[in-house]
Parts: structure tokens; sequence; C-alpha cells
């Protein structure tokens, strides 16, 4: 995903789609909702799609091993719903009931008399992390139609809540990680120039081939893994005077046999090549505590500050504090006040604290 490039002073107005009102025009398969549902105002599907918010742990992370087991025996169609700015929560009625209400209305009531949304439990390992998964909540009981509706909406924006939707069985991750380093400006040819660097770090090592090769010995896999590389910019403000330029790495080609958990290995093999340039330096990448992990989407790809969502027209959910508006003095204060209603950072150029470790993204 590309996130906006600078801070945008206010969203466009765009309509809320009323859901069972009017068609969606994108591919995605309709489902009919009873007409006697009443209208539920949500974000209309963007013309090129939501973003896709690179999850690259499984969705299952955090889950009582018990209730793990019982969820994956459950019969018929599934799916996982996730809360916007998802955290595990002792007490999770609250959630559950908006979520409850939700899905109810997106479906129909006819077609959710059956509807069960289970409720994650934590397992015993202790976290450190401010907002600790389990964040799926796992959605069974509708018929296999209305769960793939649902599926097929990715991002349910209502004023009451806001959840992404994902199948069971979890898609692979696009996104592999970010590089820092570069002597290189912003600009599409340096991410050219990185997406080469890249290429050849992969191409010139000796364990990615035969990894690849092990899985699947055509040998076109690995050039077409290696051609599907592609990098885009994204620019932080580590504080007011130094801005950092920052590169992410995806593949955009997922053979059947990468599945998540070779993913997994595929990616760790990637994210420990040294990626030499000739003239532009070497591309670290960003491990640990400098891992971004959005609060809100939870994608690894950026900051929070730089979540795409609060930019989309006709977005429902939470919106961050306009920081473009405010003092520089209240700024550059390094306690900002998080309402529920505001990500960290605001939508544009994340401040200090963002970029520099410290909580976990
Ligand atoms: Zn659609
Ligand atoms: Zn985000």
């Amino acid at each position: 995903m590309t996130p906006p490039a600078a801070p945008t002073e206010a969203t466009p107005q765009v309509p809320p789609t009323q859901l069972g009102a009017s068609p969606c025009a994108c591919k995605h398969t309709r489902y009919s909702l009873p007409t006697a549902s009443p209208l539920l105002e949500i974000t209309p599907h963007p013309p090129n799609g939501f973003p896709v918010p690179q999850i690259c742990d499984p969705v299952t992370e955090g889950l009582d091993e018990t209730l793990l087991t019982a969820w994956m025996n459950k019969p018929g169609p599934k799916a996982w719903v996730r809360p916007w700015r998802a955290k595990f929560e002792h007490d999770a009625e609250a959630t559950w009931s908006k979520l409850r209400t939700l899905i109810q209305r997106v479906v129909g009531k006819d077609a959710s008399t059956n509807l069960v949304i289970s409720t994650p439990q934590q397992d015993s390992t202790f976290t450190t992390e401010r907002n600790p998964p389990p964040w799926h909540f796992l959605i069974s009981g509708l018929s296999q139609e209305a769960t793939t509706f649902l599926v097929n909406l990715q991002v349910i924006s209502t004023p009451d809540i806001t959840v992404f939707t994902l199948p069971f069985v979890q898609p692979t991750p696009t996104f592999l990680c970010t590089l820092e380093n570069f002597t290189l400006p912003d600009s599409p040819e340096s991410n050219a120039i990185v997406a080469d660097v890249v290429r050849h770090a992969m191409q010139s090592d000796d364990i990615i081939p035969e990894f690849i090769r092990g899985l699947d010995s055509n040998p076109d896999v690995l050039p077409t893994l290696i051609n599907s590389i592609h990098v885009t910019s994204i620019r932080i403000a580590n504080n007011v005077a130094r801005k950092q330029m920052l590169w992410n790495v995806y593949c955009s080609y997922t053979p059947t046999f990468l599945t998540l958990e070779k993913h997994f290995l595929w990616r760790c093999l990637i994210r420990n090549l040294r990626f030499r340039s000739e003239d532009h330096g070497m591309g670290a990448v960003r491990f640990g505590e400098k891992q971004f992990r959005c609060m809100g989407c939870k994608s690894l790809d950026h900051p929070t500050g730089l979540c795409p969502f609060p930019a989309i027209p006709g977005w429902l959910g939470p919106k961050p504090q306009l920081v473009a508006s405010l003092p520089a003095k209240l700024t550059s204060t390094p306690k900002p006040t998080r309402g529920r209603n505001s990500t960290r950072g605001g939508r544009g150029a994340p401040r200090g604290r963002l970029a520099r470790g410290g909580p976990r993204y």
C-alpha cells in the first residue's frame, strides 16, 4: 500500500454508501440484502479497492491453544473479524456487542439467525505489547454466501465501529521489509534502484534459490518471484529537523506453495540479506523496535500516523487529530494526548517518538 505522501488538510466529503441502497461498482459479488433491513451507513469501497493491511503474524497469534483447536474444528463457513485499533480485552462484551449488531445489519437479520461471534482468549504468554493479540474474533454460523460477502467487504467502517474482515485461511502478505540508509532522494527512480538492489541481493544469495527450488522445481519460479519485487517509498520525521527516507519492499507474486508458514521463512531469508549498492550505500532492514506496526490497521508497512485508512474518502472510523492545525508548540510536546478518536501522530508525517522505537508498531 502506498501511504499518503503529505498530510492532507481535510478528507473530501463523500456521502457514505448505504448498504442495500446503492450497488457497489467493483467486481465483488453483492449479497442481496433483505429490503426490510435498515440502511446502514458504511464507507464506500474506493475505486481502486481498500489498501490491504500487511498482517505478517498468524491471525491466531496469542490465542489460547485449546481454543485454537476448538475453533479450527468448528464446522461450516468461517471468517475473521478484527476491530480497528484492536487489542485483547479481558472484558470484550462492549466490542462483541457492537460487532454483533454490525454483522447482523450487514448480512441481514434473517441471514444471521445462527451467527456466532467467538471471543478470543489469550494464551498465558507474557507480553509487553501495548495492544496485545489475539485481535481477531471468529465468525461462524453464516451461510457460505453471507460469509463470502462479509469477507469481500474487507473493511466495514461505520460511525459506531470499524472492522477488517479476513477469510478463514489467512491471506499471504506481500510486504517483506522496510529498508533504510540508502543515500537516495524520494523519487520513482530511487524506488526502481532500491528494487534492483533487492533483486540483485536475492539473485546472488546461496540459500534463496535453493529454498525456492526445494518448494517447486520449476526453474521459472525464482525469476518470476524476483521480477515481482517492487518498492514504494515512505518519508517519516524523526524529529522536527530530521526527515528520513525509507523504502518498503513487496513481492506481488504469491505462488500457491508459499503458504503463510513458508512465506514467513522466505521473508526471513530476504530480511537477512545484505542490500549493497554501488553508489547509494547499504540498505538496512528495520528490525525489532524499528519495525513499524500501525495501531489502527495493524499493518507492518507504515507507522500509525501514516495510516492510509483515515484518508479514504467517506471514512467513518476514528480520525486522527489534525496535527497540522495545532500550534507548533503543541505538536512538539512529547506527550500528545490520545483520545479514543485519535491515532498517534496524526495523519501526516509522524512526530519524533513514532519512528524512534519505544512502543512497538
Ligand atoms: Zn466492493
Ligand atoms: Zn494503518
